[in-house]
Formats: structure tokens, C-alpha cells, sequence
């Protein structure tokens, strides 16, 4: 039911892309990162709170249609869902089911609840396409409990040094999990939003 091609992966059936890589008449999104949702596609469908993001990102005038998790729609007899990928807000997996035979394409996502997406959702499927950025084992993240724990203490230690502390975080997923679990209690914190160009 889901093949790849130049473009993408691309279910026939119902004539669309998920993540294309190139222009398509139709696209669904799994999430608003630049590497997933990129310009110049004729519809795209995504999650309502990944819809705003893209406007902003790739302008107010697309065209684009918001989906709710478990929301189905239906193109051309093939059932298509978005459900939890607990990679940043508004993300999704992707779900396509026709006769019978169901399909998940992950997208980025991740099983740790960093109390601002949506938990992940374990769907179940006959095929399973997984995106796998990190998953070779010679990558070892810290527990993010302890990556807030070391920012906080570095923080406070600056603090009673009356110092500044700066922190640096990609806008769009990562400055949201930093907010998210600094301590208040230590001090103000200040947003500055840059644009990099290259
Ligand atoms: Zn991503």
C-alpha cells in the first residue's frame, strides 16, 4: 500500500505523500520541522497544532487541511488517521488503512513524555515504517531528568555569581522542552528569537 519513490513515500491508493521530499499535489505532515514539512506542495494535511507552524514557516496561504489525533479521514477508500508521536507539539504518526491492511509511518518521534507533546501512541499495524535518526546504538542521550537538573544548577550557580546564564535552543521543539523544566523560582528568563539564514 505505501511504496518510496523520488519523492517520497507515497501511498498510490490514495494518491498522496506523507513527508515528501520534493513538490506533490498532496502531502499529510507528520510535523512542522523543516526536514518533514517542506514548501512548494499543492494540500497538505497535518495535526491542528502543527498547522500554524507551517503557515508560519512556509506562508500564511497554503493550503492545508487540520486533523485532530484519531480524527479518520477517507481519500479514495483508504482510512487516514494521525495519532501521538511525542517528538515535539503537534506531532504525528500517520496511520493508512485500506481493506483490511493497515499501515503506520512513525515519523520522528520518541517514547519519553516530555510534558509538552502528546504522549506517544503504540498503534497497531501491519507494517510499521520507523524513522530512526538516533537509533543506532552508539547514540547515548543522559536522562532528560538529569540534563534539567545540571541547567538548573548551572543556573542558580550563576545567578549567586550575578551572572547572566544563556542558553541556545533550535525554536522549534528543543526551546519549548528547555522552558519547560527550567525552575522559576531561580530567576527571570528572557526569550530572543533569531533567524539564521544561510
Ligand atoms: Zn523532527
Amino acid at each position: 500500500m505505501v511504496t518510496f519513490d523520488n519523492c517520497g513515500i507515497y501511498c498510490a491508493q490514495a494518491d498522496i505523500y506523507i513527508d515528501p521530499w520534493k513538490p506533490v499535489k498532496k502531502a499529510i505532515i507528520t510535523h512542522a520541522h523543516s526536514d518533514h514539512a517542506r514548501f512548494g506542495n499543492g494540500f497538505y494535511i497535518a495535526h491542528e497544532h502543527a498547522i500554524p507552524v507551517m503557515k508560519y514557516r512556509l506562508g500564511a496561504d497554503i493550503q492545508c487541511q487540520a486533523l485532530k489525533y484519531q480524527e479518520e479521514i477517507a481519500i479514495n477508500g483508504v482510512k487516514i488517521s494521525l495519532h501521538p508521536a511525542g517528538h515535539i507539539w503537534g506531532s504525528a504518526q500517520v496511520r493508512l488503512e485500506y481493506k483490511g491492511e493497515i499501515w503506520v509511518v512513525s515519523g520522528d518521534y520518541k517514547l519519553q513524555q516530555d510534558g509538552i507533546s502528546a504522549p506517544f501512541e503504540p498503534v497497531r499495524c501491519h507494517s510499521f515504517i520507523t524513522e530512526s535518526t538516533f537509533g543506532l546504538p552508539i547514540y547515548k542521550f543522559p536522562k532528560p531528568q538529569d540534563v534539567h537538573d545540571d541547567i538548573n544548577t548551572w543556573w542558580r550557580k550563576n545567578q549567586d555569581q550575578g551572572k547572566n546564564s544563556v542558553i541556545c535552543a533550535y525554536a522549534l521543539g528543543k526551546a519549548q522542552r528547555v522552558l519547560k523544566h527550567l525552575d522559576t523560582s531561580i530567576g527571570n528568563i528572557y526569550i530572543r528569537m533569531v533567524r539564521l539564514t544561510m
